[in-house]
């Protein structure tokens, strides 16, 4: 946008969700663009009626940080496509109901349901749990694969979490936990700081991670408090950032990502294969470049999860591993993400 604002003048991480824009009104405002993506008064009518209900259960949520980073008057910009409800994610009321329609996206669909060792913690894998930390996130990515996900039953703070400690402490076998969502760091760090200290205590817990989108899209996140639990992990820590386009790295990003690296964690990226956002090898290169280039290696590039309400954004296999071919002339290995689909049931993410 027009105006960078120095790191002086961000405000709190707090304040920034506050802050967030909530409407796809809002977001053409801010960006100068039309206020209906249509010409034809009827048509402008049924989509935005379609557009109103897609965010019925998953509202527009963008912070001011990330609007930044966009180019104002480009309806085709890869960020605001990733967050502006679109008209293509209304789903006939006859798929609504059922769950086998999956052209139309599945609300569960890659078996979260079905992983519960107990409420809020998943194990699909061997070794290694994952912790549903948080319903809340600093962005609503309109892919996202949870986006149906029934959050309100996972437990919440450091007393509902004792459920996870007892369970990760009576298996010996459980070496790694990670922290998702959501967003594990829309959790305050009073929270977070005395839950990473128990883990610490339970001695065949070696790895902790974090799958987060904070630090790219609210930077000040990562902030002095944060720091200190990173860093006095005895478990070593793992952050795997959630970058989809180069140009989401911004000034801010890097430093909060340089702290993060200060503080003794290793970070990777996943992405997700989106079309219109990052389905060109220009993209995706430009994407792999930046990371490596703070020292990020691009870990997973995730086809999409086929997930209700988010079936425009499906890039075809063909296509994706051609350009994960094509990546792979230009770069050099480490730079080159793994191209994987998750398929229920399978022992581990699937390699395509
Ligand atoms: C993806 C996922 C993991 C992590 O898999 P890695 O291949 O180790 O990155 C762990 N648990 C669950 C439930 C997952 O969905
Ligand atoms: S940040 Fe992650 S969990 Fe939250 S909406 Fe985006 S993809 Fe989904």
């Amino acid at each position: 946008m027009t105006t960078t604002r120095t790191s002086a003048k961000l405000p709190s991480w707090q304040q920034a969700l506050k802050l967030a824009v909530r409407s796809n009104q809002r977001l053409r405002e801010l960006l100068q663009l039309p206020s209906s993506p249509v010409a034809s008064p009827s048509a402008q009518a049924s989509t935005q009626a379609a557009e109103t209900s897609a965010t019925a259960d998953f509202p527009v949520f963008a912070p001011l940080e990330y609007i930044e980073r966009m180019k104002i008057g480009d309806a085709a910009d890869p960020l605001l496509r990733q967050i502006l409800a679109a008209a293509d994610e209304a789903v006939p009321a006859e798929n609504s109901a059922g769950t086998s329609d999956l052209a139309a996206g599945l609300m569960d669909p890659v078996g979260d349901m079905a992983s519960l060792r107990t409420a809020g913690l998943l194990q699909k894998y061997p070794r290694r749990v994952l912790v549903i930390a948080s319903g809340a996130c600093a962005i609503h990515c309109r892919y996202c694969f949870r986006r149906h996900f029934p959050y309100e039953t996972a437990p919440k703070g450091l007393s509902g979490w004792q459920s996870w400690l007892d369970e990760i402490r009576s298996d010996e076998t459980i070496d790694e936990v990670i922290l998702s969502g959501g967003d594990p760091l829309s959790v305050a760090d009073t929270t977070l700081a005395p839950f990473i200290h128990a883990l610490n205590r339970i001695e065949h817990v070696k790895r902790i991670r974090l799958h987060t989108r904070f630090p790219v899209v609210i930077p000040q996140r990562v902030c002095p408090p944060l720091l200190d639990w990173v860093s006095s992990s005895r478990a070593k820590m793992y952050i795997v950032l959630h970058v989809n386009h180069a140009n989401e790295i911004d000034d801010h990003v890097r430093t909060a990502i340089a702290q993060l690296k200060s503080a003794g964690a290793v970070l990777l990226n996943q992405a997700v294969l989106l079309r219109g956002v990052n389905d060109s090898l220009d993209a995706l290169h430009a994407l792999c470049l930046s990371l490596v280039d703070e020292q990020v290696l691009p870990y997973y590039l995730h086809q999409l999860d086929p997930v209700r309400g988010a079936m425009h954004f499906e890039v075809a296999d063909v296509q994706a591993r051609e350009l994960i071919e094509q990546l792979r002339a230009l770069l050099p290995g480490y730079a080159v993400p793994q191209l994987v689909r998750e398929i229920q049931g399978e022992s581990s993410k699937t390699p395509l």
